[in-house]
């Protein structure tokens, strides 16, 4: 099943296109594409049973995140062997967890401005919390997700290190700097939700490409570590972390600049398209 956040109303897509899901469900789920995470299992079951709704032709500039404001973000640092490395790091035994400010979340296209400083590019598999967890074993941590989508953790290093300690959490939250989207795709649609081809380009050159097998913490893993500590909330979301391949880390660095354009992949759910100003 796939859900998309249109113009603002939630809506189920199949293959002929979008269908309303308050005027599908005539009423019975609302418009707010946010609400829905609170039954979602009430949700998917009447999703999967609906027959012979309207489904209308729709544009993809019109997507917004399907996650629009939840509860809580999590996001996982140096999650990926050769990012860990590239950055100069040790691999971690625990997993480095930050926030991304609410504020900063944004739809699969569209324009974000630069601030000044040194604006890097990360790739990730977002992971969307359904059934509320806490203190879940690792076993069934994919029983608590709701569905996957594609995210960028856009990311200013000047304000990431501009002063010992490092600080995650500000520099990663300037308006835009989470775009989700286009769509959240429940797991049972991939061939193996443990192993997922994600990336980014830049002006049509590849700068990241990896798959989810080599995350240190699987998604699994992430919830059952999470958990121990706090509940995840229906609508949480959760960045996994970014494999190797960012700006900062190669020689010489690289930035993103005005007038380009970043375009990310999740294989099995779609691509987001970034253009920087
Ligand atoms: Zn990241």
């Amino acid at each position: 099943m796939r859900i998309a956040n249109l113009d603002g109303r939630l809506v189920l897509i199949t293959d002929g296109g979008a269908v309303d899901v308050e005027r599908a469900s005539g009423g019975s789920f609302g418009a707010d594409p946010q609400a829905v995470f609170d039954r979602w299992a009430e949700f998917t079951a009447w999703a999967r049973d609906l027959q012979g709704a309207e489904a209308r032709p729709y544009e993809i500039t019109g997507l917004r995140s399907p996650v629009p404001l939840p509860r809580q973000i999590f996001a996982i640092g140096l999650n990926y062997r050769e990012h860990a490395i590239e950055s100069g790091f040790e691999i971690p035994e625990h997993p480095v967890v930050f926030t991304k400010f609410a504020s900063a979340i944004t739809g699969p296209t569209g324009r974000i401005a630069l601030p000044e400083g040194k604006v890097d590019w990360e790739v990730e598999l977002v992971a969307v919390v359904g059934e509320r967890a806490y203190q879940v074993d690792e076993a069934d941590g994919w029983n608590h997700i709701a569905g996957l989508t594609v995210g960028q953790d856009i990311s200013d290093r000047h304000q990431q290190f501009i002063a010992p300690p490092a600080q995650f959490s500000l520099g990663k939250s300037y308006p835009g700097f989470a775009p989700m989207g286009p769509v959240l795709v429940t797991p049972d649609e991939f061939a193996d939700r443990d192993d997922i081809e994600l990336g980014c380009s830049i002006n049509g050159e590849s700068v990241q490409k990896a798959r989810t097998n080599d995350l240190i913490f699987s998604i699994p893993t992430i919830v059952a570590r999470l958990s121990a500590v706090l509940p995840l909330l229906p609508g949480d979301v959760i960045f996994t972390g970014t494999p190797s391949g960012v700006g900062q880390s190669r020689t010489p660095a690289r930035f993103l600049q005005p007038g380009d354009e970043l375009v990310t992949y999740v294989n099995g759910i779609g691509e987001m398209r970034h253009t920087f100003e």
